[in-house]
């Protein structure tokens, strides 16, 4: 079963066209054209409904086009298995569309090599793993060449250093499964470190849920404005208040797109951001 295992193939590869593109030369701007995911099209389930007569199984994303332009903060909103997740998988290609297509500068993703686009897509995640190592070497793993002092910087920056340096051994502090329990604030903290020393050209943030407290939501939030700055980036939001001053926000229901706008617009318009907002501030005004 372990060989079985091992031999499976990945189902995202290169292309045998891929381009390799220069970090450099990435301008950042994102199209979805089209797009449209089915998680379940091509694996047994599907196949099993397909045999029992079920209705086609439902589709993540269905018919979506938007444009975000280079250096713009474009946030996407919207209920739970709306699929704001789906739409940042398809732009590093953690996972690829069934239909239309997905384009960074003009170029279809898939045909861009998956090390350039690794290179040039930075990710912070909700769940952001640490492997158990040093925290040294957790940070360096985006950028292995990086020296002492870029390091502390990018700690600096993503207000971690000062706890870093609270541990008895410092950056040499063993974390991750068996290691030192650092909290969920911390552990965020440094994957921003961690995506500020790999420089990326375009962001993907999908902001955690899960609870942290409100000092340290706060020292989140700071290190990720300048971030943020001069960076095409792509937020997956859940409280709204957050994403307030976003270029764009992109309004998901049922994996369709129901509206966009900015802030002021999408308030005007009185339809699903403006309930999800009216909701919100009342929950914090009760809090
Ligand atoms: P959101 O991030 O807005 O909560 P997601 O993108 O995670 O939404 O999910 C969109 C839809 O796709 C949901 O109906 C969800 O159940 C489904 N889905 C997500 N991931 C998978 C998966 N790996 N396999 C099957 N269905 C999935």
């Amino acid at each position: 079963r372990i060989f079985e295992y091992l031999d499976i193939k990945a189902d995202i590869v290169d292309d045998p066209e891929a381009v390799d593109i220069q970090p450099e030369r990435v301008a950042g701007a994102i199209r979805f054209d089209s797009v449209r995911v089915n998680y379940v099209s091509n694996n047994e389930e599907a196949q099993e409904s397909a045999k029992t007569g079920d209705p086609e199984p439902r589709w993540a994303l269905d018919g979506i086009d938007f444009e975000i332009l280079p250096g713009q903060l474009a946030a996407f909103v919207g209920p739970s298995g709306a699929g704001k997740t789906t739409i940042s998988y398809l732009i590093p290609r953690l996972y690829d569309a069934n239909e239309g297509r997905v384009l960074i500068d003009g170029i279809d993703v898939r045909k861009i090599k998956l090390e350039s686009l690794s290179r040039m897509i930075g990710y912070v995640s909700q769940e952001n793993y640490l492997f158990h190592a040093s925290i040294r070497n957790n940070l360096l793993y985006s950028k292995p060449d990086a020296t002492q002092d870029e390091m502390e910087a990018a700690a600096k920056a993503a207000y971690i250093h000062e706890r870093i340096m609270e541990f008895a051994d410092g950056y040499d502090t063993i974390v991750g499964e068996r290691g030192y329990r650092i909290s969920g604030g911390e552990r965020q903290r440094l994957s921003i470190a961690r995506v500020i020393l790999h420089q990326p050209k375009l962001l993907i943030l999908d902001e955690a849920t899960s609870a942290l407290d409100s000092a340290s939501e706060r020292y989140v939030q700071a290190a990720l404005e300048p971030l943020m700055k001069g960076r095409t980036t792509v937020a997956i939001a859940h409280r709204l208040s957050t994403i307030a001053d976003a270029d764009r926000i992109l309004v998901l229901d049922h994996g369709r797109l129901a509206e966009s706008g900015t802030h002021t617009e999408l308030l005007q318009a009185r339809g699903l951001y403006a309930e999800m907002w009216a909701r919100q501030q009342a929950e914090s005004e009760t809090a």
